[in-house]
């Protein structure tokens, strides 16, 4: 089976609870309650397969409409016309999305493209007015992204990253417990995020559409985990690359380790991989306790269990949850939890500094001034 199915196969569509630590009341409410009064009225731009995710996912959302879709294939717009109940004037494609500008209907874009086609296309929504959602990895690099944040702000629309894992309820009682303290002082971290990567022509392992590998598409989220787990930035970075199938993945990153020094003391050290399965986990321990989280970033349903025992949050369709809590920040002038732009540019000046430490052949590459 593709390894990647297999990777999206853990996914549930459960919608359980009606309260989620540190979410607001709506977060996870039953299907059958209504539609708040204000809609957040969103609008994706590439309709592959984590768009279309969305899309249904959405379907349960209380604060959060799909009205639009961005494609450069006309048959997907007419299906998703169709499925999605979206009115013709609310499609562009790649071309005419500036027009977008003139629609008073479309509040968001989420922007759901390959990596490398983040930047471009952000630029693009933020200069129609509109504010932005943007799938991980933000860009390229650090300097693609502040180029984005300083977009957004200038236009004055608002940029989120799809960390969708801040809104997952597990991980947002992680977070709960290490600020209260129930761990005690965090002494270590551990955690990977990867699977066996498929079709040897997606574009992936394409450099130019990825920007790189797996570090990108997935170890973005051990490296997260991490900043999460501590409360911490990263200081310094190490990180070494095993590569066994040079040829299928001549242009991208296939298995890379890599540790991440934080002020406190804290060593946490990360793995990411595009060629193996079973390698996904969240781990930390302090002086009083620890939290393990396995499944830790896909779909879930996640699993996990701290030193008090087994956690039982609900289990939720995270992008449900997500586009609701984007909503809610938006409509509502909520804090957000951490998937701000700004976040977005953390992970990526730690993701410049792994590929550079590679290229120093394991170097320590200090982040202070970065
Ligand atoms: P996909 O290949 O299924 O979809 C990509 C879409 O972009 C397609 O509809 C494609 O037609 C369109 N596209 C536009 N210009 C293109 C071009 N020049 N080349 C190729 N495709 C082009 O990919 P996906 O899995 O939906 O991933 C899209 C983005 O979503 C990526 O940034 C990925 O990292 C992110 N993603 C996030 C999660 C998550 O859990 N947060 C999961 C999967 C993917």
């Amino acid at each position: 089976m593709d390894s990647r199915r297999d990777f999206l196969q853990k996914l549930s569509f459960g919608i359980g609870a009606t309260a989620i630590s540190g979410l607001p009341a709506y977060a996870g409410a039953s299907c059958a309650s209504p539609k708040a009064d204000k809609q957040l009225r969103v609008a994706i731009m590439g309709l592959g397969s984590y768009g279309t995710r969305v899309a249904e996912a959405m379907k349960d959302c209380k604060m959060a409409t799909l009205v639009g879709a961005v494609s450069g294939t006309p048959s997907k717009l007419e299906t998703w016309k169709q499925k999605y109940n979206i009115p013709e004037k609310n499609t562009y494609n790649y071309e005419n999305v500036s027009k977008i500008k003139d629609n008073p209907d479309i509040d968001l874009v989420y922007v759901v493209t390959p990596n490398s086609l983040h930047h471009k296309h952000v630029l693009q929504i933020a200069a129609a007015g509109k504010h932005v959602l943007c799938e991980k990895p933000v860009a390229d690099n650090a300097k693609q992204t502040r180029e984005m944040i300083a977009a957004c702000e200038k236009a004055g629309v608002k940029f989120y990253i799809g960390y969708r894992m801040h809104f997952e309820p597990h991980t947002r009682e992680l977070i709960r417990m290490r600020e209260a303290g129930e761990f005690g002082k965090i002494m270590h971290v551990n955690n990977y995020m990867g699977f066996k990567s498929g079709d040897p022509n997606q574009w992936r392992l394409k450099k130019a559409l990825a920007g790189g590998g797996a570090m990108m598409d997935v170890g973005i989220y051990a490296l997260n985990g991490a900043r999460y787990a501590t409360g911490e930035e990263p200081i310094w970075v190490t990180a070494q690359e095993s590569k066994t199938d040079p040829v299928k993945f001549k242009e991208v990153d296939e298995t890379i380790m890599f540790q991440l020094g934080f002020p406190s003391g804290v060593i946490a050290s990360c793995g990411t991989t595009y060629n193996f399965n079973n390698y996904e986990r969240l781990y930390v321990v302090g002086e009083k306790g620890f939290a393990e989280l396995s499944p830790a970033f896909s779909y879930g349903p996640i699993k996990g269990h701290t030193h008090l025992g087994p956690m039982n949050q609900p289990v939720v369709t995270h992008q449900t949850l997500q586009m609701d809590g984007i909503a809610d920040i938006i409509l509502n002038n909520k804090p957000d939890p951490n998937v701000s732009g700004a976040e977005g540019l953390k992970d990526m000046i730690v993701v410049d500094a792994v590929y550079e430490s590679i290229r120093k052949n394991g170097a320590k590459i200090m982040l202070t001034g970065k």
